[in-house]
């Protein structure tokens, strides 16, 4: 399958205050990361708040500029000044669905707004349009004249998702579209988002804190610790054969997936250092059970194998 978007070493550093008197330092919130994703397929971005994975949604849907490195969409670089058709085929579901549609607009004019803004369709067009994306998501027509706040979370989510579809995008950039959902209402969601995936050819970025969530929807896993990939590789060798001290960590904190790997929950020490006093050497290293001298002193490169992209002194092959 052809690439549709890649990323190329995007960076999203910016400086802080420290204080009155201080200089001010340099948050390195993404710091060189780097992906090819495939027509209709998923890419699971996966780390813990403050890894940067929301950043990097936010600069795939050109909400944000990068401070380096560059986007390609069908191989052509993304202007991030620039609007327009690209723009438009890569498009964001957001995290809570309680509070990213307006309570005071109706479904119909929720899912009617992008159209209206990007399109010369008609306003009978549109509302054809509209009704057609609400039956791809399973929302009945008769929703169309309703409010948010008639729906439970999960079809919120899915008016939610119909917004990300209207202007038929390419890829979609989902930032923890579950997360706030009930467990019982998110295989519904998931589901849903892989059959509109085999429909539509849709590409996902699928950003999470949670591995489970991603388990069955992923073709590949980033995990992401404080701004950098620390591996990557297909679901497949990410769930069977984790070698990161990071992502073995991240799995064994699942219990229904430790008991299948016969593993011991892995206790991280300490709390993910602050973007604002990273660790010198391997950013893990406060935290890694298996650091040695040189993980204190030096970053370990990104390193691609043949399975997985890692980066960790202790894996070199
Ligand atoms: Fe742990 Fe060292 Fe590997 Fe970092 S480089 S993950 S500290 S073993
Ligand atoms: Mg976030």
């Amino acid at each position: 399958k052809t690439v549709i978007l890649k990323a190329d070493n995007l960076k999203k550093h910016y400086e802080v205050k420290a204080g009155l008197f201080k200089k001010p330092k340099l948050v390195k919130a993404l710091d060189g990361v780097s992906f090819e994703l495939r027509i209709g397929s998923t890419l699971a971005v996966v780390g813990e708040s403050g890894c940067g994975k929301s950043t990097l949604g936010k600069l795939l849907t050109m909400i944000e500029t990068p401070t380096e490195g560059n986007l390609f969409y069908q191989g052509a670089p993304l202007a991030f000044t620039q609007s327009g058709e690209q723009l438009r085929k890569i498009q964001m579901i957001f995290q809570n669905p309680y509070s990213s549609l307006n309570p005071r607009k109706k479904i119909g004019d929720i899912l009617s707004e992008p159209l209206i803004v990007n399109t010369q369709l008609t306003s009978k067009e549109i509302k054809e349009e509209v009704l057609g994306v609400m039956a791809k998501v399973g929302l009945k027509a008769e929703f169309y004249d309703r409010y948010p706040h008639m729906f439970s979370g999960g079809q919120r989510q899915r008016i939610a998702i119909a917004r990300g579809l209207m202007l038929k995008p390419s890829v979609v950039v989902a930032d923890e579209p579950v997360s706030a959902l009930d467990v019982s209402v998110r295989a519904q969601v998931l589901n849903l988002m892989m059959e509109l995936q085999t429909n539509l050819n849709l590409a996902y970025v699928f950003i999470s804190h949670d591995l489970t969530v991603v388990k069955h929807i992923a073709d590949e896993i980033m995990v992401m610790y404080l701004g950098r990939c620390v591996e990557k590789a297909s679901t497949e060798v990410i769930f069977s054969n984790p070698k990161h001290p990071y992502t073995q960590a991240l799995l064994s904190a699942t219990p229904s997936l430790r008991e299948k790997n016969k593993q011991e929950r892995i206790r991280l020490q300490g709390e993910l250092p602050s973007p604002l006093n990273p660790p010198k050497g391997c950013a893990f290293s406060a935290r890694c059970m298996h650091a040695i001298d040189k993980c204190f002193v030096e970053a370990p490169p990104l390193l691609e194998l043949k399975e997985r992209s890692i980066a960790c002194h202790l894996i070199q092959s």
